[in-house]
């Protein structure tokens, strides 16, 4: 599953680049059995098997540099842009990302370890894979020197500049009988600067209005 997505594009082109790295550590590795087995049944009972703390916690050991352990599941803080700033730009962004499967872990994990869980939006997945990429996807997005665009692409983005994007336009300048907004090809860049912020806060103001500050409104 890694590098998965990560490999292709301008975050596999960082990882090529030695901007950021990663191993593995297959959990199934640490089973106690000669199954591989990694869950068991709820206590309690219920649907569903668990991960078992003990073979987790194997798991866990056996990474010599953690940094800070993190778990993605649905009970999870949201994951948002500012947290991916803040993962990218602290002093030695190391983590552990926890993917979780089946109904989960078993709670003395968290407790034991102090995870702190993050979750990607309000439905579950299958497994914690998809969540730990697009956590590494977005925070390495945000990393110095990964954007071709430099500091500028990564800051004009939806949820950088406190509401969403503008619409985007290119060549050809007609299509399909359509023109690009006259605004865009004029050459003045306080007017397009203007059209955007306008765009900007009209469609965050219909789309996202959770998004514009108390003051702005
Ligand atoms: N029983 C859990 C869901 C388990 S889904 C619950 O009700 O909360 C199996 C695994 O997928 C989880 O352990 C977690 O690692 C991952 N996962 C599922 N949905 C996720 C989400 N929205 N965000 C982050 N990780 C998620």
């Amino acid at each position: 599953m890694f590098p998965g997505t990560l490999g292709a594009g301008v975050v596999g082109r960082a990882l090529e680049r030695g901007i950021w790295s990663y191993s593995t550590v297959n959990i199934r590795d640490f089973a106690l059995n000669n199954y591989g087995s990694v869950d068991d049944e709820q206590f309690g009972g219920g649907a569903g098997m668990v991960m078992r703390p003990d073979v987790l916690g194997g798991a866990i050991d056996s990474i010599k540099n953690r940094g800070k352990i993190i778990y993605f599941s649905p009970r999870g803080a949201q994951f948002n842009q500012k947290m991916a700033r803040e993962f990218a730009n602290s002093p030695d962004a190391t983590y552990t990302l926890l993917c979780g499967r089946y109904e989960g872990i078993d709670q003395r994990i968290i407790d034991e370890y102090d995870i702190t869980e993050l979750s990607i939006g309000d439905y579950i997945l299958s497994g914690g894979e998809i969540a730990t990429q697009v956590f590494i996807d977005s925070t390495v997005r945000v990393m110095d020197n990964v954007l071709g665009g430099g500091q500028e692409s990564a800051e004009n983005e939806s949820f950088e500049i406190g509401g969403l994007e503008w619409p985007l336009y290119t060549r050809p300048s007609v299509w399909r009988g359509r023109n690009v907004p006259e605004v865009l090809l004029s050459g003045h860049h306080g007017n397009i600067e203007r059209w955007r912020k306008q765009q900007s806060d009209e469609i965050t103001k219909q789309r996202r209005p959770d998004l514009i500050k108390e003051n702005d409104k």
